[in-house]
């Protein structure tokens, strides 16, 4: 590429000038070598990102030994300044950190075909993490074994392959971690489209195949009992039945549509009251259309307890938590995950765990709302450590790194990102019976 007529100082910027200098494809066949060629580049890209990761790593290391930080502190939050400046999450972070650092010490196959462009940065991670916990020499062995297939074989055809590498050079290690995974254990929630969530169980094989079994059992039984209906009288299938039935023995209930739980819903008057399209907000759910919210908290089955949260109306901010049960500052908590959503990191994806005090309570940081922020464990630690500030408002959060880079994100509450709005809160100390269920609330300043 012809770099001579640009000289920004920022080596991106030029390079996108030269690609957007480039004329169009004239034809089918040259938008697609385009697109290739494009791939190309961006894996090379990501090679040259892996090398600025790995001297970020060893310039860190150096002052680090300078400093003599005890090794237990070594590199604390180093992957979290690699998320924040890649536009990525923590957790991410942390996996092009483990990459970075294997390309240039075990998986030298692996970052030769990464700089040429052969590979793509996703494979290249999923030979860095599925080798991470293989022995340094065994790691050299398979990247030298799976050299010629870096390019040519599928993500699913590579896993394969390394752990059946693993398998061969290691027998003894990869039978030990099977048992170890045997105690490995978790129930998770995640949102699905349209109102529905998954709930995902990681356990042994032989117990993941016993519940299935069971459901299966069960629900065949209620089928041949004739008792596999709607309260409207609908047939239903196996797969609902079993649904059905897994939330029944999990919970106790009686029917599955009987559950007991405490659901925050946010709301407009808007949409509570009159018939306007705005989504509901369920607390670490996100969204659900306004005719299910309705239904749902009118539904007498359901024991719900209706949270309602009053917004600015210039912005959306949320200002105030009304409850006739609960009340500052019991209610920050709970207002801030509503505010917060997520973590409030940028691109963190865990959900809010702690109410934290941006300006440390030890350096003069009130207990309040506006020196609150909802985080995760993970970010509310991480920001304790040297050189990590966190400073700003209710509407906007900047995060400093120890190199100084700042990150500043909006924190408006995610519902006031879809309403647009332009109803007023109700007046101060008003009172409202809202009927259904049943709960008086009190309009207040926010605390
Ligand atoms: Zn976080």
């Amino acid at each position: 590429m012809e770099l001579q007529h640009v000289a920004t100082g920022n080596p991106a910027q030029d390079a996108m000038t030269v690609l957007a200098g480039l004329p169009d494809a004239a034809d089918q066949g040259q938008a697609v070598d385009r697109l290739q060629q494009l791939e190309q580049a961006k894996r090379m890209l990501a090679a040259a990102q892996a090398e600025a990761t790995h001297t970020f790593l060893a310039f860190r290391e150096a002052e680090e030994r300078d400093l003599r930080i005890p090794q237990s502190q070594h590199l604390q939050g180093l992957e979290a300044e690699v998320g924040l400046a890649r536009g990525e999450s923590p957790y991410v972070g942390g996996a092009l950190t483990l990459l970075a650092r294997a390309l240039h010490t075990v998986l030298p196959n692996t970052r030769a075909a990464l700089r040429s462009g052969r590979v793509s940065e996703y494979h290249a991670r999923l030979v860095a993490e599925h080798t991470n916990h293989l022995r340094d020499a065994h790691r050299r062995e398979i990247d030298a074994a799976i050299a010629r297939r870096l390019g040519t074989a599928s993500s699913s055809q590579l896993r394969k392959l390394i752990e059946g590498h693993a398998y061969r050079l290691d027998r003894q290690a990869a039978e030990d971690r099977a048992n170890q995974n045997t105690a490995r254990r978790r129930v998770c929630l995640a949102p699905a489209s349209d109102n529905q969530v998954y709930v995902t169980a990681e356990l042994p094989t032989p117990e993941g195949l016993a519940v299935m079994e069971s459901l299966e059992t069960r629900a065949r039984q209620r089928q041949a009992a004739h008792r596999a209906f709607n309260p409207d009288g609908e047939s239903l299938g196996r797969e609902q039945v079993m649904t059905d039935l897994f939330v029944e023995l999990l919970t106790g209930q009686t029917t599955a549509r009987g559950v007991t739980a405490e659901i925050v819903v946010v709301m407009q008057d808007s949409t509570v009251f009159g018939d306007d399209d705005l989504p509901a907000w369920i607390m670490g759910h996100g969204p659900i259309p306004a005719g299910t919210a309705k239904d749902w908290l009118a539904d007498p089955e359901a024991r719900k307890f209706l949270r309602r949260m009053y917004t600015r109306p210039t912005d959306g901010q949320l200002v105030a938590l009304e409850s006739s049960r609960r009340c500052f500052p019991d209610g920050l908590a709970k207002m801030l995950r509503l505010r917060d959503d997520t973590c409030r990191t940028p691109w963190c994806n865990s959900s809010v765990q702690d109410a934290d005090h941006r300006t440390p309570w030890a350096a003069g940081g009130a207990t309040s709302w506006q020196n609150a922020t909802g985080l995760c464990k993970r970010c509310n630690q991480r920001k304790e450590h040297r050189g990590w500030t966190y400073s700003g408002s209710p509407d906007e959060l900047t995060v400093t790194t120890p190199t100084g880079h700042a990150y500043t994100v909006p924190t408006r509450p995610p519902l006031s990102e879809i309403a647009s709005w332009n109803s007023d809160p109700p007046p101060l100390n008003t009172t409202i019976d809202i009927g259904l269920p049943a709960a008086s609330v009190i309009w207040a300043e926010a605390a």
